[in-house]
C-alpha cells in the first residue's frame, strides 16, 4: 500500500492526496490557503472561507448547514 503524507495527514491513494492538495492550495499561485470558519447562529450555518495569503485570492466560500 502507498502511504505518503500531505501536511500532517497520511493518505493511501493519489486521489485522496490530490483532493487534500486542491482543498489547501491556491489554484493561481500554489501557496497554502488560510481557512477561516465562522458559525452564524441566526442562520445555523457554518461559513468556510479559504483565501490565499500570498495573492489574496478568495478561493472558496462555502456554507455548511448545522443540524
Ligand atoms: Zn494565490
Amino acid at each position: 500500500m502507498d502511504n505518503k503524507s500531505v501536511g500532517s495527514i497520511r493518505t493511501t491513494t493519489q486521489k485522496k492526496r490530490d483532493f487534500i492538495k486542491n482543498q489547501n492550495e491556491c489554484y493561481l499561485c500554489g501557496n497554502h490557503l488560510s481557512i477561516h470558519v465562522e458559525y452564524i447562529s441566526f442562520t445555523r450555518f457554518v461559513v468556510e472561507r479559504a483565501q490565499c495569503g500570498h495573492c489574496m485570492t478568495l478561493v472558496r466560500v462555502q456554507n455548511h448547514s448545522v443540524q
